[in-house]
């Protein structure tokens, strides 16, 4: 993806000092997804890289992951799949707690969401400390999908999310800060 276009969206994100608790530098892609020029760029950037890897469900996280979750699984043919906070989704579900930048949480998905056929791609729109995405991938895993593969917007560098995941798994990022 052409760097242009990429700066482009990096300059469209606010950052918001001290939310939701002091010390946190907040990444607000909501500036970004409301310019449809930027919106067209994310989802054109990561369709590019998945479009030919036989992605058969996207697997959005509660709630930032279902804007462009939703999108990607459009253009690329798949299905969408939720995950959820607890208590949300109505049939029966599997769970997984998580620590995260600022504090712990649950996460859920249907038991039926995915089966040994799928390949899929979770998608979030920001990886930090990556304790929500690890979650993620422990769900998806209990599932036992053909392939898992990992997508963020953007990753924070400083906080060393990636180093939590296997050298192996296949993750990106759109752009980093
Ligand atoms: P983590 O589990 O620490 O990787 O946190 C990732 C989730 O929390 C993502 O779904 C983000 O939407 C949100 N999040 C955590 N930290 C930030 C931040 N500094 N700016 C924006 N969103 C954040």
């Amino acid at each position: 993806m052409d760097k242009a276009k990429i700066d482009y969206v990096k300059s469209k994100v606010r950052n918001i000092p001290d939310f939701p608790i002091k010390g946190i530098q907040f990444k607000d892609l909501t500036t970004a997804f409301k310019d449809p020029e930027c919106l067209n760029i994310i989802v054109d950037a990561i369709y590019e890289y998945y479009k030919d890897k036989g992605i058969t469900k996207v697997a959005g996280i509660e709630s930032r992951g279902f804007i462009c979750g939703a999108a990607l699984a459009v253009k690329l043919g798949a299905g969408f799949v939720p995950i959820r906070k607890p208590g949300k989704l109505p049939a029966d579900t599997i769970s997984v707690d998580f620590r995260k930048e600022y504090g712990t949480d649950t996460i859920e998905m249907h038991k039926d969401a995915i089966g040994p056929d799928d390949v899929v791609l979770i998608h979030d729109d920001l990886l930090a400390t990556g304790g929500t995405m690890l979650g993620a991938l422990d769900l998806v895993n209990q599932l036992n999908p053909k392939a898992v593969y990992v997508n963020f917007i953007c990753g924070l560098d400083d906080l060393g999310g990636r180093d939590l995941f296997p050298g192996e798994l296949d993750l990106t990022t759109v752009f980093d800060f």
